[in-house]
């Protein structure tokens, strides 16, 4: 099958792709940690496969959601903001018109627009191969990515959490989101305020 990913994605995107699940897999969804998710999204983390990103405290930020829940539900946002505190980071630039700005970026910047169009390409890409190592159907997700990817920034919850688990230097929204609310949240200062009871 790897002959249809390559004409889908390109093989440097599908290449990038599995180095990310691998990394993502290494670090599987253990007990503790979904506890700990439960506690920060107040509710039970359906189809949680890995821990995407962690905070320097160990806590989870974002999650890696599988492409296909064990009801069968389609699950596009493969990459789930956790963290509470980035959560809410986010949601006071979405609050303050942030979102605006980043669409008027996105319209005005070829740069921009064409790492915007690559961070689209390689979240599927992402997906495609989760879903081969799993067994999920993508049929209903297809082509579909998250936060209004490729052309609209529609949910920087969502774009941040592809910034925390890929990693800086590939969604280039999501990095200035990272960049903005930096005074609030970043995964290098712990400012976690979820526990759990032992
Ligand atoms: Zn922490």
């Amino acid at each position: 099958m790897r002959g249809v990913v390559n004409a889908c994605y390109g093989s440097a995107v599908s290449e990038r792709a599995a180095v990310l699940v691998d990394r993502c897999m290494a670090d599987p969804a253990k007990e503790h940690d979904i506890s700990l998710v439960t506690r920060q999204l107040g509710r039970f983390p359906r189809g949680m496969v890995a821990v995407g990103a962690r905070c320097i405290c160990g806590k989870p930020l974002a999650v890696v959601t599988r492409p296909q829940l064990d009801d069968g539900t389609p699950f596009p946002t493969t990459c789930y903001l956790t963290s509470p505190e980035a959560v809410k980071a986010v949601s006071h630039l979405e609050a303050n018109g942030v979102m605006r700005e980043y669409n008027e970026l996105l319209a005005a910047d070829d740069t921009v627009c064409e790492a915007y169009m690559a961070a689209h390409k390689l979240y599927l890409a992402f997906r495609h191969e989760l879903a081969a190592r799993l067994g999920d159907s993508e049929e209903h997700i297809a082509g579909t990515s998250a936060g209004g990817m490729p052309t609209r920034v529609k949910c920087l919850h969502a774009l941040l959490a592809q910034t925390l688990v890929m990693g800086s230097g590939i969604n280039p929204i999501g990095d200035l989101a990272l960049r903005r609310i930096q005074g609030e949240f970043s995964p290098g200062v712990c400012r976690c305020t979820t526990q759990i009871e032992s």
